[in-house]
């Protein structure tokens, strides 16, 4: 492969089953890298450092950020989160469609950054289905819940700087639908 893959952002309410997703494309597909962002909030349980992040401290992030490591960051309910640049960027190098599953500010961060990446919010069905999601999880207090749930209405608001509106209604189609607006644009950037 000697093409460049692109980067494909993915944003949604917590809950919309965003993280289903992308293991779907990974598991069906081997032109997809996962980038694993940092992060400085506490693991859930089952959670491991260095496969759904790379817990760090807040010194810690805060010098990757002096040192131009991240290519976004943004703080999300209280904590900092952002990309790792190095793996991104030699993962596109090798052809690889990267999957970045970030939050809106980081996400029009990365659109300004690179203008060629495809944005996409993924919509839970309805809001009964966003909150029996968040609750069934069962690994936040109802507080930080009740705050999510703020947050994801002011991120409805940005929803139209997007490129695409995912309903995640059902996961096999959607992973299907996922992996075409990905791959159209990943021909319309290796043909320009
Ligand atoms: P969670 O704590 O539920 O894992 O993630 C909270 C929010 O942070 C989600 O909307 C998730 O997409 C976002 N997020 C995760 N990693 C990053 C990142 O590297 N950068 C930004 N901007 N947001 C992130």
């Amino acid at each position: 492969m000697n093409e460049h893959g692109v980067l494909a952002v993915i944003s949604g309410f917590s809950g919309a089953g965003k993280g289903t997703l992308m293991k779907a494309l990974l598991e069906k597909y081997d032109n997809y890298a996962l980038s694993i962002s940092a992060t400085t909030r506490n693991p859930r349980e089952g959670e491991v450092d260095g496969r759904e992040y790379f817990f760090v401290t807040e010194d810690r992030f805060k010098e990757m950020m002096e040192q131009d490591a991240l290519i976004e960051y943004a703080q999300y309910v209280n904590h900092y989160y952002g990309t790792p640049k190095e793996y991104v960027l030699s993962q596109m190098e090798q052809g690889k469609d990267v999957l970045l599953e970030i939050e809106i500010q980081g996400a029009l961060k990365v659109k300004e950054r690179f203008p060629e990446a495809i944005l996409i919010f993924v919509m839970p069905p309805n809001a009964e289905e966003l909150k029996r999601r968040l609750i069934g999880r069962g690994t936040e207090s109802m507080d930080v819940i009740n705050a999510r749930l703020r947050r994801a209405v002011e991120e409805a608001e940005g929803m139209d700087s997007y490129d695409y509106i995912l309903i995640n209604d059902e996961i096999s189609s959607c992973t299907e639908q996922l992996h075409k607006m990905i791959a159209v644009q990943h021909s319309r950037v290796s043909n320009n």
